[in-house]
């Protein structure tokens, strides 16, 4: 059973205040999660998460994130200008981009930012593009193969496929990259790399870890290079359905301490520092999109319309991915009734629901779909010419603030040349 964290009459006074739709985001949610994942990596001085910020390019979220001890992980231009503005520098900027154009590594270079190098290639580039190396810098590693764990709580499982994603070193590549990059002159070196994406298993993360040490040991000693730290990445991944189990953050971070005591202290490497780059476990489960009931329809199949659509929330039309939903003051009543829950575009794959056991829905109900914390408004779009909504924060003292205002028509229309 998934709760929400607003109840109906505190949405319905939020609604009288910012129409439907919106998502809105839980502080106090944010904050306690963000704790247990430091906590899990206490043991590790130099520990620091860099939240991907791609999953929800909002500075009100990376604000309170940095109050947490988040950095910043960014890739483009706009995703820099943001942490900047948002107070974020230096080395609390990972800048982990790909197919990466010269003027994005300038800025990154400006800002102090630590330097996640895609390619090979791009070693080079980057010289050419900034006029030297900097003295820290990390590259990304891709195994290729596919990747496994051995044995989950699901089973065995395949988790994802790194030898069919564009991203990252092979093996002999990342040897040559290091040694390049020494010879530039850079100094501090650290290892990257992203294996599969909203991981459902405490395994997941110690499995990679071990990966990657192994590797940061075999790179130590063939090119003689100092790695100062490894980047576990993102990847871990959130419940967004109702049955399923959500990871243990402890269990988690001591299942990477195991690895790291049995791989890099004998080897002389206790002083690595660990980052994560997580962007769906740090604000998945604390944003909800709040819509409002507009129409029933009643064909071969019954269809409730809502005021939202896939502009609010591509991930269910893109991937048919599942979110589930709340019928507000419903949260009791039995799910007797079968429904898809649509939007408006002019496109069948805008459901929010297909044949979704709900309670009976009325118009006027006010709708919560969960986990839309992530991905969710970062993803939005105008097709058409849907504006994309207002996202709110509901504060730690219980109070709503308008963190980024609906798109207007104005908006809408600001770049055509009439
Ligand atoms: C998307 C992304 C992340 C965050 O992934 P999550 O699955 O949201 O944790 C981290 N690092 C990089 C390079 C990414 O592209």
């Amino acid at each position: 059973m998934k709760t929400p964290f607003v109840t109906r009459d505190q949405l319905e006074a939020i609604a009288a205040q910012y129409p439907t739709p919106f998502h809105i985001y839980d502080e106090a949610g944010i904050r306690e999660n963000a704790r247990r994942l430091r906590q899990a990596f206490s043991w590790n001085p130099g520990y620091r998460e860099y939240f991907a910020v791609k999953a929800t390019p909002t500075p009100a979220i990376l604000k309170i994130l940095k109050e947490e001890g988040c950095g910043c992980d960014c890739s483009s231009l706009a995703e820099l200008t943001m942490a900047q503005r948002c107070g974020v520098t230096g080395e609390n900027i990972m800048f982990s981009s790909n197919n990466t154009p010269a003027e994005e590594f300038q800025m990154a270079h400006q800002l102090g930012a630590i330097i996640n190098l895609d390619d090979l290639t791009l070693v080079d580039y980057l010289a050419q593009s900034i006029g030297t190396v900097p003295e820290t810098i990390c590259c990304r590693y891709n195994p290729g193969g596919v990747f496994t764990l051995a044995q989950t709580r699901e089973g065995f499982q395949v988790m994802d496929n790194p030898g069919d994603a564009k991203y990252g070193m092979t093996r002999p590549q990342i040897a040559q990259a290091f040694t390049r990059l020494a010879e530039l002159g850079a100094k501090h070196f650290g290892i990257h790399a992203f294996l599969a994406s909203n991981t459902l298993s405490n395994d997941y993360y110690p499995a990679l870890a071990r990966i990657l040490f192994q590797l940061a040991v075999e790179l130590h000693a063939e090119t003689g290079v100092h790695i100062s730290f490894i980047n576990l990445s993102g990847g871990i991944g959130v419940p967004y359905r109702p049955d399923q189990t959500p990871n243990d953050i402890a269990v988690i971070g001591e299942g990477v301490r195991r690895a790291y005591e049995e791989i890099l202290v004998p080897a002389g490497m206790d002083d690595v520092a660990l980052y994560t780059e997580l962007g769906r476990f740090m604000l998945a489960p604390y944003g909800h999109l709040v819509t409002r009931v507009t129409h029933e329809k009643h064909i071969y199949k019954e269809y409730i319309g809502v005021d939202a659509c896939a502009c609010n929330l591509m991930r269910p039309a893109m991937y048919g991915a599942y979110h589930h939903i709340t019928v507000m003051g419903k949260e009791t009543a039995p799910c007797d009734h079968k429904y898809d829950v649509v939007g408006g575009l002019c496109e069948n794959n805008d459901k929010f629901a297909v044949d979704r056991m709900l309670p009976k829905i009325d118009v006027g109900d006010l709708l919560v779909i969960h986990d839309t914390g992530a991905h969710g408004h970062a993803m939005g779009y105008n097709y058409n010419g849907k504006l994309r909504s207002a996202e709110l924060l509901l504060k730690t003292d219980g109070s709503v603030e308008l963190i980024r205002r609906a798109e207007t028509l104005e908006d809408y229309f600001a770049t055509v040349v009439w």
